[in-house]
């Protein structure tokens, strides 16, 4: 309560922007997942690994926008192309151009596809991704991870967050839509359980179409595969006939130069990517291998969109493939792995009940002494501690995303001293702790 009260104290203007904001947005934000009680803090301007907010705050900068501002607010390199199109070359065309093409060949070569389409947002991509796979496989059914979050698509607003009160046995799917429009076609497994998917798929294989998941789960603080989970899902999916979805919307290129999947060696037949490979921009892209997205060729399915692969946005994914080259990625990734490694010692030091976890340039704080492994496992853990680590860093002018599902981005901009900080937070809430 007192660290609330210090929260009202210091974010007047958030406080009255945010009563401002709800008369004509609902709740006051432009995506349910910017909201907190009572309210949020509004930014003003951010640059670098640093925001200002409403109150004229600086604030260091750990969401980086859910880690889409993998190279850093206002990176110059991103600033000057985008410049350089808004100067020169427009912002739309709505024909095929030199641009967009050019960022197709780029980002299959980086990523290993075949062909990707470009889209606008996540939930744009995983929506024609699951079409893509139903024209592929002519069935309908989709599995998904209990606890996945993959965007607004209904078909994936099952099971994201349900209250573990009632949802009975961990295969029950529970849509989070008013009106559960693929009512009995999506099907619900344990992340890290084998057993679970091959009873799913030895039952209802015939009908699915695709199966979806992150394969690092980052909408769970962090979550990584068991050994050999990964390829066991591969696996049973060939045995089915299931395409495989990796939703690399939060991995991407935070999870290393060409993604989770090449990070880990488990190649999908689809891809999802957004937030890291736009710069800042609304880029996000559905791409996999020429057998599967042959259907967008052939008419089993059109993908559309006036604003796909625009100008403006793709002169900001060149940007972003020219800076995020393997070097930058391998220092940024160093300076996480020194800052989660300085973090352990405080744990170990002052007996937290509490690990880390990290990929690439991704950290969390997980407030459980045991490895969590499912959602049912992340639901055990120490919410009240989550939420009093987070607002103690609000207070002391470090944001960490608000979700507490979510984990801190070390960008191309951060520091060692920058991430200093953050371990110094840790520090000084332990002592405050003990
Ligand atoms: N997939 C995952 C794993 C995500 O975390 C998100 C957004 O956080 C999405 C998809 C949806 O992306 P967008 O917000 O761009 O629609």
């Amino acid at each position: 309560a007192a660290e609330w009260d210090r929260f009202t104290a210091s974010t007047p203007a958030s406080g009255e922007h945010n009563t401002r904001a709800a008369r004509t947005l609902p709740l006051g934000v432009t995506s349910s997942f910017q909201h907190w009680d009572p309210y949020p803090v509004s930014v003003a301007s951010a640059r670098g690994a640093w925001l200002t907010d409403v109150d004229g705050r600086r604030m260091l900068d750990l969401s980086m926008g859910f880690g889409a501002m993998l190279v850093g607010h206002l990176n110059p390199v991103v600033v000057e192309h985008v410049q350089r199109a808004l100067a020169d070359t427009g912002t739309l065309f709505v024909t095929p151009s030199p641009q967009a093409t050019e960022m197709s060949e780029r980002f299959c070569e980086r990523f290993g596809l075949d062909m990707i389409r470009f889209t606008n947002s996540g939930t744009e991509s995983l929506m024609y991704a699951i079409r893509a796979a139903r024209a592929y496989t002519g069935r309908k059914a989709v599995v998904k991870i209990e606890g996945g979050y993959h965007g607004g698509y209904d078909a994936l607003q099952v099971s994201v967050k349900p209250d573990l009160a009632n949802i009975g046995p961990a295969d029950a799917p529970v849509p989070e839509v008013p009106f559960d429009v693929e009512a009995g076609t999506v099907h619900v497994v344990p992340y890290n359980d084998l057993d679970r998917l091959g009873a799913v798929l030895r039952e209802h294989g015939r009908d699915v179409a695709v199966m979806v998941v992150e394969p690092v789960v980052e909408n769970l603080s962090i979550v990584v595969p068991d050994a050999g989970y990964l390829a066991g899902v591969r696996q049973l999916c060939d045995e089915h006939g299931v395409v495989l979805l990796f939703d690399e919307v939060k991995t991407g290129l935070t999870a290393g130069y060409a993604g989770a999947a090449q990070r880990l060696g488990v190649k999908p037949d689809l891809i999802t990517l957004a937030k890291s490979i736009g710069g800042g921009l609304p880029l996000a892209a559905f791409g996999g291998t020429r057998e599967v997205m042959e259907v967008v060729v052939d008419g089993r399915m059109a993908h559309f969109g006036t604003y796909n692969g625009n100008p403006l946005v793709m002169a900001a994914a060149k940007a972003v493939d020219e800076i995020c080259t393997r070097e930058a990625l391998a220092d940024t990734e160093a300076i996480n792995v020194r800052a989660l490694s300085a973090i352990d010692d405080v744990i170990d030091e002052y007996a937290l009940p509490a690990h880390t976890v990290g990929l690439g340039v991704k950290g969390c704080v997980t407030w459980s002494t045991t490895p969590v492994r499912t959602y049912r496992d992340y639901k055990a853990t120490d919410f009240a501690m989550a939420e009093l680590s987070w607002l103690w860093g609000v207070n002391r002018n470090i944001l960490t995303p608000p979700g507490l599902d979510e984990q801190w981005l070390v960008s191309l901009a951060h520091t060692d001293d920058d991430m200093g900080l953050l371990v110094e937070h840790v520090t000084e809430l332990a002592r405050a702790l003990r």
